[in-house]
């Protein structure tokens, strides 16, 4: 995600924020889980020169097989910012997802009231940053994930979607076809479950079907009520009326077919609402999002 000053001075809140935590002399990473020199990486630099080398197994497991809370809030500020300011993946860097629910782990709520509010500024800052920039090319995590991250520390997606209601830019549209025809939001019913059945074959065969069906990303799963409350904001006819606005407004060839293909995507699926799974109409993709940075400059956008 490119960096720009609202993200900039988040990150710089959770540094000054929980910068009362010391490094840790020893954070006992479980040994059968982690090697024997996992505990020396997490000293191997300075804070603010830690990389996801040193940092990436312990962002995976802190707090769960790793270390505890005051641990944690002292490595805090720079897994976050090397996680926000991640333009493409690397070896070792875990999944955004993975991460923001270590704010979920370590029961944020109940924390100081500074420290909360500077984790309340990042997430904001992080909608504000995936509304405000086109989506990235090569970048490796989609606007899905980022509300799926968002929805590990929030019960509430509620004042996200207003915000993106409100938000006439372009590029917050483009958001919005790009969740469309990059996720299958558009596609999955209400019910996650795998199918359960008391005959052993009759079960194998439903599971396979099952598979064979678009699912939502495997970290929603602990967040349902986010995700019925995004999956209705993005069916809404609020939001295609959005999408058709971009749509006019944009002046662009590329883009129009883009955001008329994700008003398709939702309309075909309205008139299918009787089954609980649509397949994934293959036709969707006709150019990706993400090619469209290459042949558009983003100064002709006016981002
Ligand atoms: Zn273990």
């Amino acid at each position: 995600m490119s960096c720009p000053k609202v993200l900039e001075d988040a990150i710089e809140g959770l540094y000054a924020a929980f910068s009362r935590y010391p490094l840790p002399e020893e954070t006992m990473p479980c040994s059968c889980c982690h090697a024997s020199d996992a505990n020396a990486l997490l000293h191997a630099e300075p804070l603010r020169k830690l990389g996801w080398k040193h940092l990436g197994e312990y962002a995976k497991d802190a707090l769960l097989v790793w270390g505890g809370l005051e641990d944690f809030k002292h490595f805090l500020p720079r897994i976050f910012d090397l996680l926000l300011n991640a333009s493409d993946w690397k070896k070792g860097t875990p999944s955004p997802e993975r991460v923001f629910r270590r704010f979920h782990n370590g029961e944020w709520r109940t924390w100081p009231h500074d420290e909360q509010t500077a984790v309340e500024k990042m997430l904001d800052a992080v909608w504000e940053t995936v509304r405000s920039n086109p989506p990235i090319e090569g970048g490796y995590i989609d606007v899905d994930q980022w509300l799926c991250s968002i929805s590990q520390c929030k019960d509430d997606l509620g004042p996200y979607l207003n915000k993106w209601m409100e938000d006439e830019r372009l590029s917050a549209g483009w958001a919005l076809s790009s969740l469309i025809l990059g996720s299958t939001i558009a596609y999955t019913g209400p019910d996650h479950t795998m199918p359960a059945s008391e005959n052993d074959v009759e079960r194998i065969a439903k599971i396979q079907e099952w598979f064979k069906l678009p699912h939502r990303g495997a970290w929603w799963k602990r967040c349902d009520t986010q995700y019925a409350q995004l999956q209705e904001w993005v069916r809404s006819p609020a939001a295609l009326e959005k999408l058709r606005r971009a749509e006019i407004g944009c002046g662009n060839a590329e883009m129009v077919r883009e955001l008329a293909n994700a008003q398709r995507c939702i309309r075909r699926r309205g008139r299918r609402s009787g089954s609980q799974f649509t397949e994934i109409d293959s036709t969707r993709r006709p150019i990706g999002n993400l090619q469209l940075i290459g042949c558009i400059e983003r100064c002709q956008l006016g981002f």
